[in-house]
């Protein structure tokens, strides 16, 4: 036979029995003096399916609210960690920022969401505890800055001499290679038919799709490349090259072409470049 444990029996002036389900699952019965404990446990028995479910739906209520004040005690826990370790940083004289960086850009491994800052002076468990707890990676706030476009940080110092920028200068700041390659002709304009700046290596093919053709090395057939370096005869020089062009055309070489120079290699040092015309 089924039986249910009565948790607590209230006995009042009351006239009729009656069957609560407190929150934390127990059964509690209200009945009037008069009534034995013999016709209550029949009284339950009546209404045992009802008493199981009631208590089943309060056992769950509650294993969901303990999760959720588990989850809750840890997300409070770790806003006063961040609100303490920015109380310290502040301190230090660290304003982190706060955002994405582009994919190029990775300093090493899989991540996306970083942490600018000046950590020089700060407890190593601060960025261990960014890396470990908030999942973002920290780096250092000279080396990076803020695309105009899209607002992600790209790096602007070298991390090896070979390194090339993964974006551009404008007047107005710094654009990242996402944002270009969205749109080449925001590189081409501002590059183009200018001997002081060269894009990038990873543009090349982009500028070869608006119908840019390298000015080409006749004995190789492939692209002349100029150098200009520490080594003996790499004294190539932009504005020679575009002078010995207008020598040969007799004429601005802008009345026939729109020209970029491209960087192809960059090394400690010396650069390799090559100049891309498209024909007007
Ligand atoms: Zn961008």
């Amino acid at each position: 036979m089924n039986t249910i444990k009565v948790d607590k029996i209230i006995r009042s002036k009351r006239r009729t029995l009656a069957l609560e389900i407190k929150k934390d699952a127990t059964l509690i019965v209200r009945a009037p003096f008069f009534v034995s404990n013999k016709m209550i446990e029949k009284f339950i028995l009546e209404k045992i399916s009802w008493i199981e479910k009631k208590k089943d739906e309060m056992r769950k209520r509650n294993v969901r609210f303990n999760t959720y004040k588990k989850v809750l005690s840890i997300m409070i826990e770790s806003l006063e960690n961040i609100i303490r370790y920015s109380e310290y940083l502040e301190k230090k004289n660290v304003y982190p920022e706060y955002g994405k960086i582009q994919e190029y850009d990775r300093y090493s491994g899989d991540f996306k969401n970083v942490i600018l800052g000046d950590w020089n002076n700060v407890n190593n468990k601060i960025p261990e505890f960014i890396e470990n707890k908030l999942e973002h990676t920290t780096l250092w706030i000279d080396e990076y800055t803020t695309c105009i476009e899209c607002y992600n940080f790209m790096r602007i110092v070298h991390d090896s001499y070979s390194w090339q920028l993964n974006g551009m200068i404008t007047e107005y700041g710094y654009v990242c290679r996402k944002c270009i390659e969205k749109d080449i002709n925001y590189l081409i304009e501002e590059y183009k038919n200018t001997n002081n700046k060269a894009i990038p290596d990873w543009s090349i093919e982009l500028v070869k799709n608006e119908g840019y053709i390298c000015l080409d090395d006749n004995e190789n057939e492939s692209c002349k490349i100029f150098e200009n370096g520490w080594y003996e005869g790499q004294n190539d020089h932009p504005d020679d090259i575009i002078k010995s062009i207008e020598d040969n055309l007799g004429e601005h070489i802008n009345n026939k072409y729109d020209y970029l120079f491209a960087i192809n290699s960059v090394g400690q040092f010396d650069i390799h470049y090559s100049l891309f015309l498209k024909e007007l």
